[in-house]
């Protein structure tokens, strides 16, 4: 991803890669084929700075979910799926997994909002 015009952030213990070819051309892939980010162990592929500082809070999830699962984490990931897939629900929204990431993802989005708010009372 270096390579091909990306970054990269240690932050925490985690690379996070984001831009560049890649990024871009992951982020043009049409659905259900794009995506802003991917978690693989502790690596993040992101498809820009942006993104990734929205999402950072969502794949720092999937990176303990990787560490405490280890090797069943994927095939995990893919049962909670097709489980949701076979009780008519969505098989991304509603995989175990990713309620957990988006649960964080929701709290430190609140956070953020009351820092913000926070911020400008002050000015
Ligand atoms: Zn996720």
């Amino acid at each position: 991803m270096l390579a091909l015009g990306g970054r990269v952030r240690i932050v925490a213990g985690i690379a996070e890669f984001y831009g560049g070819w890649m990024g871009n051309f992951f982020a043009s892939r049409p659905r259900p084929f794009c995506f802003g980010a991917i978690t693989l162990g502790h690596v993040i592929l992101d498809t820009c700075l942006k993104e990734l500082i929205a999402l950072r809070a969502h794949e720092h999830v999937h990176v303990r979910q990787y560490e405490q699962w280890g090797v069943f984490f994927l095939p995990a990931y893919a049962l909670s799926s097709l489980w949701e897939v076979c009780h008519g629900r969505n098989g991304y929204r509603n995989n175990f997994f990713e309620r957990q990431a988006y649960a964080a993802e929701d709290k430190n989005n609140l956070q953020t909002s009351r820092l913000n708010e926070i911020a400008n009372d002050t000015h």
